[in-house]
């Protein structure tokens, strides 16, 4: 199965991922981690896109999609499937994405896309707090973690993310709505666009994500 999660900071692609790699066993990749991890260790990469992270805007797509590509060409992991977070952004990364996958003869499956009100979607991500250690995501009233600041999974650190303040936040939605939203109408003309609420409780999300990929099984 290989499918991209679409939809705008703070939709809920991250719980989505996880219903997706506990039922099904595939292999998340998110651009947003691999780039973070490129800044974390300091690579000439890491260097060049410290600033343009922090402010919320987007990496140039021949960087981000060098990365994929790299990724899907080599990583030995994802016999079963993968499913690509935060990428595309661009109209350019998805018409870059197709290439290489008719290429691999691998296309993808589906487009899961996941939308949610503006208000939602400041509140979630002013309050998200992120495990250092193994990437599990917790909010400071919805979600919080029993020990104030420890991931309840595995004892790492959690932090916030330095683009989760109000202000970039709102620069990440405005690019969104101008340059990725129109991602969502080339992948619907393809026909392969699936709309999942936001909005809803993680455990509503997973039973509306088994029953559509059910569905979509026996068609
Ligand atoms: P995310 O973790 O998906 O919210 O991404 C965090 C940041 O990484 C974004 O605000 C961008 O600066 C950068 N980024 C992630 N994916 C992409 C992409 N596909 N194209 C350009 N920039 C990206």
């Amino acid at each position: 199965m290989r499918c991209v999660l679409l939809g705008p900071p703070g939709a809920g692609k991250g719980s989505l991922a996880g219903v997706l790699k506990e039922n099904f066993g595939i292999v998340h990749i998110s651009t947003g981690d691999m780039l973070r991890e490129e800044m974390n260790k300091q690579s000439p990469i890491g260097i060049q896109i410290k600033e343009l992270m922090a402010h919320g805007s987007l990496i140039s797509d021949e960087i981000v999609t060098a990365l994929v590509k790299q990724k899907v060409r080599t990583d030995t992991n994802l016999a079963k499937g993968y499913m690509l977070d935060g990428f595309p952004r661009t109209i350019q990364q998805a018409v870059a994405l197709d290439r290489m996958l008719i290429k691999l003869r691998q296309p993808l499956n589906f487009v899961l896309y996941m939308d949610a009100g503006k208000d939602v979607i400041v509140n979630r991500l002013i309050g998200r707090r992120v495990c250092r250690q193994c990437g599990a995501l917790f909010h400071v009233k919805n979600k919080p973690s029993k020990k104030l600041n420890i991931c309840d999974l595995c004892g790492g650190d959690l932090y916030q993310r330095s683009d989760d303040n109000e202000e970039t936040i709102c620069k990440r939605i405005e690019i969104y709505e101008n340059t990725t939203k129109p991602v969502a109408d080339y992948y619907a003309k393809q026909e392969k666009l699936i709309h999942i609420s936001g909005e809803k409780e993680t455990a509503d999300v997973r039973n509306d994500l088994i029953r559509i990929l059910n569905e979509k099984k026996s068609d």
